[in-house]
């Protein structure tokens, strides 16, 4: 036993902190747990509640059903709640849900309802909204639509910003969607404001603070990296950025995965440092299972790389308030 660990290559984690969960993801993880102790199962979740399959899996163990549009929900289960994901729906999905007698919770963020009201007081003054964000993103879908169809542009990258043409080039606001690059986004924001020096800005920041965060802290920690491990799913746009600003701050080499059994260890021959960081969307378990993996290969000694402490903390929708989580729900809501 001794000489089997005294074999085992040497390897430093570099464990960046703030990662995984913020408080929209804790938020609305929490409101499909207590719906369905409320409520009883099931649950109904339109879309991925958060972009993480071992999130999903886990809440439908529990009793959670994910349908992509209302339609899906059977007529029988009418009265059961139905739950709008983290990233924000269009205003024609709460309507859709009226109109079908449906009762809805709705789990959006705070932060993108922050921005929907921004693009919504941008449109109240008169100006044209540029919304900065990915196309086919549920976050940007929903965005777009709090306004008529034709009230917002999307612009993705600052070659877009290069060709846009606007309605009215003195008349336009600007908002983004929350989880972007903080750098790209700056890139694109100076361009438009180079082509459209009336340009307006949103009273705050639209990156929201969990994504500055994780990508400020993987700044930091990604200089010397031989390699940087980002927990998250192809689906997340956070924990995707995430990579990005790894390689671009100076890892050697940067990979997202959704579990310890996706890492090639091929990739892992010769180093001795590795970043370890996690999207808003990932579980701390699944961060803790890359450690052992790590452990079990090598003799692995994990550095805190941490930059500044969260502390934000959303409630829950007021009819779920006075439901009771135990320690074993609280577990699950926090990612443990
Ligand atoms: S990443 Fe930001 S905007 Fe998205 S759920 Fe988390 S706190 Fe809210």
């Amino acid at each position: 036993m001794a000489s089997s660990l005294l074999a085992k290559k040497p390897i430093t984690l570099r464990l960046c902190g703030p990662r995984g969960f913020c408080a929209g993801v804790d938020r609305a993880i929490q409101i499909v747990v207590l719906a369905l102790k409320e409520y009883g199962a099931p649950v109904y979740v339109r879309h991925e509640i958060v972009h993480n399959r071992y999130v999903v899996e886990g809440l439908e163990a529990k009793g959670a059903i994910f349908v992509e549009e209302l339609d899906e929900i059977p007529a029988e289960h009418r009265k059961q709640p139905v739950v709008f994901s983290a990233h924000g729906v269009p205003k024609s999905v709460p309507a859709d849900a009226t109109s079908r007698n449906l009762f809805y919770l709705d789990a959006t963020c705070p932060l993108v309802s922050k921005v929907h009201k921004q693009a919504m007081r941008h449109q109240k003054l008169g100006r044209h909204v540029v919304l900065i964000g990915h196309a086919g993103h549920p976050e940007v879908i929903g965005t777009m639509g709090q306004l008529p169809e034709g009230a917002v542009s999307l612009v993705e990258t600052v070659e877009d910003a290069d060709i846009y043409v606007p309605p009215d080039p003195d008349n336009l606001g600007f908002v983004t969607q929350t989880t972007l690059s903080v750098d790209d986004t700056a890139g694109v924001i100076k361009r438009l404001h180079e082509r459209f020096p009336n340009l307006t800005a949103p009273a705050a920041d639209s990156i929201c603070y969990a994504t500055t965060n994780r990508q400020e802290a993987v700044k930091q920690a990604a200089p010397g990296c031989d390699h940087f491990i980002i927990v998250g799913a192809p689906n997340s746009s956070n924990s995707k950025r995430l990579v990005e600003v790894a390689l671009r701050a100076g890892a050697k080499k940067s990979v997202l995965v959704q579990r310890a059994s996706e890492i090639d260890w091929d990739d892992f021959g010769d180093i001795s440092t590795v970043g370890l960081s996690a999207g808003a969307s990932a579980p701390e378990v699944i961060v803790n299972e890359i450690i052992e993996a790590f452990r079990e290969l090598y003799d692995a000694a994990v550095e805190l790389a941490d930059t500044v402490e969260e502390t934000e903390n959303f409630l829950v929708n007021r009819e779920l308030r006075h439901v009771p989580l135990t320690a074993q729900d609280m577990a699950f809501v926090n990612g443990d």
